[in-house]
């Protein structure tokens, strides 16, 4: 089996093309001109952006099997700041893979997003109307009926996999959850050697610490994409833990790994970080990905604890 992916060199492209390496798939990744490669698994490079219509030529001389499209600015607070960019690599990239897919008949996954949901309330499934709270939820929109459109259009085999945030030692450090693990590391290493008091701590700036998020973790997330495109019939399914936290309690979680129960001395609110529009509770109901067998291993708590211990020992 040969799978193309786009985003291969971000953190969901590491844990998937390690899982298809492992199934023994040949993997080919776009890979930008300025993208960092050196650590990502055993796959051949191809050079490209999604944003190029000549996409669509490099997927035909690949020929894949399957097709993964997790390419795209994925960064929903920069999103209100570029949201052109954020349009062109998020719906007319997925637009590219369409018709790169449609050219070859290989089967698509779509990585679209809770975003989506946005301000609809929890619990969210398959069925929850979409009403989608930046720029980058609808771009994922255009690009989650882009993907029923084809399906429906070409009779393609093209699912779209509505992800629930999911995390990792590998996620990029301006989200939350990398941002906090990143910070409490250092002051694990601080006071290590120094007898720090809380108050002269260099803070932490954060935005909205209330929103409610599902977060799992990317490796189990993976395994969902794959599952879907080996049904006998294309699909959208929603993956997610089913449990919701703030980011006062991954603060908590963080916190505690490294023996501190009062996080407050060394957290600040910095308005920056607000979003013009917030999304305030994201919960997923993922009963019909169970359905075709898939089940999350990691805990919110262990995950946490995990991207702590990488920043505190980068090599283990
Ligand atoms: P990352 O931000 O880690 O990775 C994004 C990838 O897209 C990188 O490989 C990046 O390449 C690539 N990319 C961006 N622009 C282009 C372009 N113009 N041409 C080619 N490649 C490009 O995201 P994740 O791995 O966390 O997420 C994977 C997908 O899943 C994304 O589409 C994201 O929006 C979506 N998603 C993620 C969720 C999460 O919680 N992680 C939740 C729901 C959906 P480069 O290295 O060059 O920047
Ligand atoms: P997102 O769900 O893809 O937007 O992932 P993020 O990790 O960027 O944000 C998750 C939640 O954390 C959002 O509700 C943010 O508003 C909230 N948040 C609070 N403070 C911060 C911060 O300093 N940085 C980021 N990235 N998010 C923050």
């Amino acid at each position: 089996m040969k799978a193309f992916i786009a985003g291969v060199t971000g953190q969901d492209g590491f844990y998937l093309s390690k899982l298809l390496k492992e199934k023994g798939y040949e993997v080919y990744g776009l890979v930008r001109r300025t993208a960092q490669t050196k650590d990502i698994p055993d796959v051949e490079i191809i050079p490209g952006d999604i944003t190029d219509p000549g996409l669509v030529n490099i997927i035909e001389d690949i020929n894949p099997d399957e097709i993964y499209n997790l390419a795209a600015m994925s960064f929903v607070w920069e999103s209100f700041k570029v949201p052109k960019t954020t349009f062109d690599i998020n719906a007319i990239g997925t637009l590219h893979c369409l018709e790169g897919a449609r050219k070859t008949g290989a089967r698509f996954y779509q990585a679209s997003t809770s975003e989506l949901f946005g301000a609809s309330p929890p619990p969210q499934n398959e069925k929850t109307p979409f009403y989608p709270r930046s720029p980058y939820g609808v771009s994922k929109l255009a690009a989650y009926w882009l993907t029923v459109n084809y399906r429906d259009s070409y009779d393609l085999f093209a699912c779209n996999g509505i992800l629930f945030n999911h995390e990792s030692p590998r996620r990029g450090i301006e989200f939350v959850t990398q941002k906090i693990s990143s910070y409490v590391a250092q002051i694990y290493l601080d006071l290590r050697v120094v007898d720090l008091d809380p108050k002269d701590a260099i803070k932490l700036p954060l935005g909205n610490l209330d929103a409610i998020h599902d977060w799992g973790h990317a490796e189990d997330f993976v395994d969902g994409m794959w599952r879907m495109l080996q049904q006998d019939d294309p699909g959208d399914y929603v993956l997610a833990t089913g449990k919701g936290h703030t980011i006062k309690g991954l603060l908590d979680v963080a916190f505690s790994h490294i023996g501190i129960s009062d996080w407050t001395p060394y957290v600040e609110i910095d308005p920056k970080f607000y979003r013009p529009t917030e999304v305030n509770a994201l919960i997923g109901d993922a009963t019909k990905a169970k359905e075709i067998g898939w089940e999350p291993k990691h805990s919110f708590e262990s995950m946490i604890r995990e991207m702590i211990d990488a920043k505190i020992q980068p090599n283990n």
